[in-house]
């Protein structure tokens, strides 16, 4: 209906705004009793009567947290809501309701922000979380796009990085670097296209780590593990910038230190070939690289036995005096003090 005859896509400029929002947002379905009105007036309305409020947001600037050259407009909604449900079952409760933001110029099309979208609505369906509003302008250059989330939980479950306690387990999810090394390949592709731009890359020995980097999924199914075992950490964060500053981090809150062991770290063989072939260091990749979005937790020593060879969890580490720092105990038995090189947004090379 709004469609330019000559090029099939849609400019943005033919529809207002609000036949924007309209269109973009003409399927979303409410799935939470919580989410009171949503979409269409000035506020939306949420009733979380016995529980707490959690609230995260987050914004991601084109050319600085993604490249639509490898990152198909599909995979960056999906990602983006991902990412923010992540921040709230890192503090073991439940999202509920999303709201975006978007700063789009005129490069887009209407069937390329209808992409976004329907990874938008994916990630809404596939968590059940409501999309209850956002706001919508237009940018001079690139794409901007914030999500906020809202989640729920009793006061009693609520886990923050605070709470560590001295010979506590350190556990993650998952493994670790794939996001990473998924990144490294990306780069790659996208260089050498730059150079041949008919180069038809075989990236099958690389579609984990592409996956884990471009579709990303927040790990609800741990938060639901724990709730069954009845195990409550005693802290927790989701790894977004890498293991070894998400583990400064819960040290930090809970003025404890930790002992991680190379040896235990969960990892991908895929990503063992990845680091290989592009001759760095696998550790290197696990602590330092980003993005993985598992969650990282402690726990008392006498829940050991409930997770203990779960598939989904492994002991890394455990917690140590505060004036011990965080060490990582290599192979050999060295100690190495871990620094946290985790994703800076001010440093001068971002990635
Ligand atoms: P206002 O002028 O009060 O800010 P808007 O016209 O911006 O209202 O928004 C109208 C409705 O559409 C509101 O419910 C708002 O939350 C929602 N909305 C606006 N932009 C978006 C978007 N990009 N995604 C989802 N909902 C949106
Ligand atoms: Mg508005």
């Amino acid at each position: 209906m709004f469609e330019d005859k000559n090029t099939s896509k849609t400019p943005l400029g033919n529809l207002g705004e609000f036949a924007l929002i309209d269109h973009l947002t003409q399927s979303v379905k409410l799935h939470n009793k919580s989410s009171v009105l949503g979409i269409g007036d000035d506020a939306a309305i949420i009733e979380h009567s016995k529980h707490q409020t959690l609230i995260s947001t987050d914004l991601l600037i084109e050319g600085i947290h993604f490249d639509l050259s490898y990152m198909p407009l599909k995979h960056l909604g999906y990602k983006a809501v991902m990412v923010n449900l992540s921040d709230i079952y890192a503090m073991n409760a439940r999202p509920t309701q999303i709201t975006i933001s978007l700063a789009v110029s005129n490069r887009f099309t209407l069937e390329a922000l209808e992409e976004l979208y329907e990874g938008i609505n994916l990630a809404c369906r596939n968590y059940k979380v409501d999309l209850v509003g956002g706001d919508t302008t237009s940018s001079t250059a690139g794409l901007m796009l914030s999500v906020t989330a809202l989640g729920k939980a009793s006061k009693n479950n609520i886990v923050t990085r605070a709470g560590a306690k001295e010979n506590d387990l350190l556990v993650v999810s998952g493994d670790l670097g794939a996001a990473y090394t998924g990144l490294q390949v990306l780069e790659r592709e996208k260089a050498v296209f730059k150079v041949n731009p008919n180069s038809q890359p075989d990236l099958t020995s690389y579609s984990y780590s592409i996956e884990r980097q471009l579709k990303p999924e927040a790990r609800k199914d741990i938060i639901d593990l724990l709730d069954e075992l009845k195990i409550i950490p005693t802290s927790m964060i989701d790894i977004s910038d890498g293991l070894s500053s998400e583990v400064f981090h819960l040290a930090k809150s809970s003025h404890v230190g930790f002992h991680l062991f190379e040896e235990k770290l969960p990892v991908d063989p895929e990503v063992n070939l990845i680091c290989e072939e592009f001759k760095f260091n696998s550790t290197t990749a696990i602590l330092n690289g980003g993005e993985d979005y598992e969650l990282l937790f402690t726990i008392a020593q006498k829940d050991f036995e409930q997770i203990k060879n779960h598939p989904l969890l492994t002991v890394i580490g455990h917690a140590v005096d505060k004036n011990a720092g965080c060490q990582l105990i290599t192979g050999l038995g060295h100690q190495i003090e871990l620094t946290a090189q985790g994703w800076q947004s001010f440093k001068d090379k971002e990635n």
